[in-house]
């Protein structure tokens, strides 16, 4: 495969961009190489600086459910455009999406728009302090909640790849309110709720975790939690930013019947425009300013572009009935495919799958949780990754993060990720 061009923009790259990409994983670090830089990108597939085509399995990290450019979201933007890309003031647009963002997700009665997944994350915890007047927050081992100086601890996505889940820059003032907790483990959860009593503000935690790999809650485990934070007057805060209008309309929370009191959002909700949420009970969410005294803002929140895209791919999601319906058969052949290979080739590697998202983890033992995805043969795994590159596939380059399948992967293009894995195992393991 000729990458020329794309070795040439990351020579240059790297004089002027720390490690020359704007999010650490894009480096392919984790998985050797060097990284492809993209030109387009058109329904199921990318293409890069040298021409190369290559099958679309991470799709922007999540963001286009339905594939690259999709018509009905490009002609929104396109419209939108027309009128001017940002006004600093109120919209129609921003009050239409915040009506249906509250009809499709169970736990939300109102909702502030933001621009990445990271404000609403910090955001939401500002607020969970603020409403309860304590300062600790819960945090799982291995879950990624963006950049935020208390998610560094511990954290999964780029941070546990790099190998850097505590990152320097935190202070330990800062640390020493974030209470971690290994994922599907109630007791640890008991355990600390009892040595931290009256001080816990919220528990957080990706409902359905990608950022370690693709794990999924144990039975009762969620239902658990709620019934925890209930208890105790802690705020139970969903992370949907991956899993939310991507698991259902109304994300993880409507698929395990578990509602949090808040829940932060991204990805999806900005039909692949910078975009985030946060969103809750409707007395929570009132101590937002200006109606209440937590301040948060943004000079380009609810911008008008991002809002047409978002608008156009929730209002697809939310009319169109068979939508998820197909998102699973996607992930069912493309998993049942892959584990019935490896099976003829004698192999027993996990692959967790919920909908539309998967890992295939380079062990044969469950995972579950932080301490059993790092049981993974990561350095296969970047062989695996690199067979793949070489065959047309283009991978999420770290075994600790999930796929994300689009609507655009008709079946015979599923096929063709099928004929990859087959002969990228045979060529890796010999
Ligand atoms: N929360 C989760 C669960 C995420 O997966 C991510 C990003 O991948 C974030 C928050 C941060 O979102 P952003 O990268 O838009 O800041």
């Amino acid at each position: 495969m000729n990458i020329s061009k794309s070795k040439e923009l990351f020579a240059k790259a790297q004089n002027f961009i720390p490690g020359g990409v704007n999010s650490p994983v894009r480096a392919f670090r984790a998985v050797g190489g060097e990284p492809l830089f993209i030109k387009k990108a058109d329904g199921a597939y990318l293409y890069d600086e040298d021409g190369n085509q290559f099958i679309e399995l991470i799709n922007s990290w999540g963001p286009m459910l339905l594939g690259h450019n999709h018509p009905k979201v490009k002609d929104a933007v396109v419209k939108a455009m027309e009128d001017g890309t940002s006004f600093g003031a109120p919209t129609a647009r921003e009050v239409e999406i915040a009506e249906l963002i509250v009809s499709m997700v169970p736990s939300i009665e109102k909702v502030r728009m933001v621009n990445s997944g990271t404000e609403a994350t910090m955001s939401a915890i500002r607020v969970a302090r603020g409403f309860t007047g304590r300062d600790k927050f819960i945090k799982m081992e291995g879950h990624y909640h963006g950049h935020g100086d208390s998610f560094l601890i511990a954290a999964g996505s780029g941070a546990m790849t790099m190998g850097d889940p505590d990152s320097p820059g935190v202070t330990k003032g800062t640390a020493k309110d974030t209470l971690i907790a290994p994922y599907n483990n109630l007791e640890a959860i008991e355990e600390l709720v009892a040595a931290n009593s009256g001080e816990i503000a919220a528990l957080i935690l990706e409902p359905v975790p990608g950022n370690m790999g693709l794990c999924l809650p144990k039975e009762g485990y969620l239902q658990g939690l709620r019934d925890i934070c209930t208890r105790e007057g802690i705020l139970l805060i969903f992370d949907e930013v991956m899993t939310g209008f991507r698991l259902a309309k109304g994300g993880a929370q409507e698929v395990f019947g578990v509602t949090p009191d808040m829940t932060t959002l991204g990805k999806i909700i900005g039909g692949g425009m910078p975009v985030g949420a946060y969103g809750g009970k409707r007395e929570i969410m009132e101590f937002v300013s200006p109606a209440g005294p937590v301040y948060q803002a943004g000079t380009l929140s609810g911008n008008p572009i991002a809002m047409a895209a978002g608008l156009t791919m929730l209002n697809h999601l939310n009319t169109d009935p068979n939508v998820y319906a197909e998102l699973s058969h996607i992930g069912t052949k493309l998993t049942e495919g892959i584990k019935s290979i490896n099976q003829e080739l004698g192999l027993n590697y996990t692959v967790n799958r919920i909908g539309s998202m998967y890992s295939l983890f380079f062990t044969d033992k469950p995972v579950f949780d932080f301490e059993t995805a790092k049981n993974s043969d990561t350095a296969l795994f970047g062989k695996y990754f690199q067979a793949m590159l070489k065959r047309g596939v283009y991978l999420a380059p770290s075994q600790f993060e999930s796929m994300f399948l689009s609507t655009a992967l008709k079946d015979d293009v599923i096929d063709q990720v099928l004929v990859a894995h087959k002969e990228a195992m045979v060529e890796i393991l010999g």
